[in-house]
């Protein structure tokens, strides 16, 4: 601690005593315990009128506050000196936070891979947060283990993983991309001749061989595992896709081929099913077929598409993925359950050893039959919340069919939403949607605007919808041009809401050629007159 720290932080004793017995009376106050029983009823009563009077009074998804303009409420803040009554802290969150949160139940919220979240989820979270279990031991979670491990055995049957398939609940996507290709590379390597293993010994000699392959709209977190496993970047091989953005299954045959011919070591395949920009699947099945031929680890990666499993029109999209090694399902996308509530499943359940570590503490080695069933064995985190109750008490109040018919819906919606869009004469759509975005851009047809105008005009129309709150949409680039994209996980959401908003894309987009166009004949003319 520095000098002037120190002084800083004066000791306890040396502060007056009315602060010290503030304090003291204060800390008896802060626990939830027994004797705090009715403040922590009146707290969540509190917190449960504000939260209720936030979602029936907000008018729009988002206030289009900047962040600068945010940055100053946040100026001048003293968190060294507590508010001290909950009013008080209250309609401060109400003021730095809720007033200008981004609202995903809204109908116009049609940005991320954000959903409205199921009541019984959020009652869920009303259990689990108070009783904090931590569901890595079972000696910390007790039944919150079966809670968890019966979702698991769900979700592989839903899949058809097979009767060896095991699993393991995650932060999300990202997390279970990482064990996938960790997994992955690790089972590949144990077959590599004189190499005794990854986890103890590190990377082979081979390593810098090893190859990814996945399509090239896949998710960056592919990227992001492959550099932190000491493969890099350059690991993931980028497989060309069709016109639907879907892995050409033709070019990833070549592409293994050629790899291997090359010399270099195909260790996996990851088949998207759902992309994150354009919703598209993967053929799994040829893919299983090619990564069975050359000895590859298939990992699909269902975060968005996994939502198929509940579907009671369109589970067959996904036929095939009952063949791979590995398997990721965000339950936080397409399952309507708060963030984080997500899993990572093998079909083979000794594969999930390669993250193995016994703690002498924690969940030492036993030899015992009857070796208590610890989590943590088959996970990257340690500490780890009981998400699965989420899942849980949404699956025993609405049953699955329920979050099928949600998910049905807004595929529906987005193919009505299609044909709204090829109806606009200035908007250019780029594929037909498959699960539930639409990516397009205003683009007015008699107006021969170059590509950086075109670029320039929809990313000034998607600042200026943020700026006015009206709707959230996201962007995306499609082959170094600028789109804008629609992302429709609200089965409240309408196709009026859509158009709606389809009109506001094309007047703020008018308003910038209006003003461009004024604007660079008066440039021009600066310039005449300046030379
Ligand atoms: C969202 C997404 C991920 C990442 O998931 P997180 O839960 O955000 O970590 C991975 N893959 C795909 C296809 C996704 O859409």
């Amino acid at each position: 601690m520095s000098q002037n720290a120190a002084i800083r932080m004066a000791p306890l004793s040396s502060r007056p005593l009315a602060s010290r017995r503030q304090a003291s009376e204060l800390a008896r106050q802060a626990l939830f315990l027994p004797r705090n029983a009715d403040a922590y009823r009146h707290g969540m009563l509190r917190c449960i009128e504000l939260v209720q009077r936030k979602l029936t009074e907000t008018g729009q998804p988002f206030s289009g506050i900047s962040p600068s303009e945010m940055q100053q409420r946040f100026e001048g803040l003293d968190l060294d000196r507590q508010l001290g009554d909950l009013e008080a802290v209250l309609s401060e969150v109400e003021r730095l936070y809720l007033d200008d949160a981004v609202y995903f139940h809204h109908p116009r919220y049609v940005a991320h891979l954000n959903c409205p979240i199921t009541l019984p989820s959020i009652l869920a979270e009303a259990i689990a947060t108070p009783i904090n279990t931590a569901v890595e031991t079972w000696d910390q979670s007790a039944g919150g283990t079966f809670i968890e491990q019966s979702l698991i055995d769900w979700t592989t049957r839903r899949i058809g993983l097979g009767n060896n398939a095991d699993g393991v609940f995650t932060s999300g996507g990202t997390q279970s991309n990482l064990m996938a290709l960790l997994i992955a590379r690790d089972h590949y390597c144990a077959s590599l001749e004189g190499h005794p293993g990854n986890r103890d010994h590190g990377l082979p000699a081979e390593s810098p061989r090893l190859r990814i392959f996945a399509s090239e709209v896949s998710h960056f977190s592919l990227q992001k595992a492959a550099a932190l496993l000491g493969l890099g970047h350059r690991a993931v091989v980028p497989v060309p896709c069709d016109e639907h953005y879907r892995m050409d299954s033709q070019a990833l045959a070549q592409a293994l081929a050629e790899s291997q011919q090359a010399g270099l070591l195909p260790m996996a395949v990851v088949a998207t099913a759902g992309t994150t920009d354009f919703g598209s699947i993967d053929p799994l099945g040829d893919i299983a077929t090619l990564c069975h031929r050359h000895g590859a680890w298939l990992h699909v990666d269902a975060a968005y598409g996994g939502g198929l499993l509940t579907s009671t029109c369109h589970r067959h999209w996904l036929a095939g993925i009952e063949r791979a090694d590995s398997v990721s399902v965000d339950y936080h996308k397409s399952f309507f359950q708060p963030v984080n509530c997500s899993a990572f499943m093998v079909s083979e359940r000794q594969r999930l050893g390669y993250v193995t570590h016994h703690a002498d503490y924690l969940n030492p080695a036993s030899q015992d039959e009857d070796a208590p069933p610890d989590l943590v064995d088959k996970s990257l985190q340690t500490t780890r919340r009981l998400d699965a109750l989420k899942l849980w008490m949404t699956l025993r109040l609405l049953g699955s069919d329920a979050l099928g018919e949600l998910f049905d819906r807004v595929i529906e919606l987005t193919r009505e939403a299609y044909r709204l869009l090829q109806a606009a004469p200035d908007i250019e759509i780029i594929a037909a949607p498959q699960l539930s975005t639409l990516v397009f851009r205003y683009k007015p047809r008699d107006d021969a605007l170059d590509e950086a105008t075109l670029d320039a005009l929809n990313a000034h129309i998607r600042r200026a919808l943020s700026r006015h709150g009206e709707a959230v949409v996201a962007a995306t680039r499609v082959q170094g041009c600028q789109y804008l994209k629609f992302t429709l996980l609200n089965p409240d959401t309408t196709v009026d809401d859509l158009a709606a908003i389809v009109t506001r894309i094309q007047d703020h987009g008018a308003d910038f050629l209006k003003r461009e166009s004024v604007a660079a004949p008066t440039r021009h003319d600066l310039a005449a007159a300046l030379f």
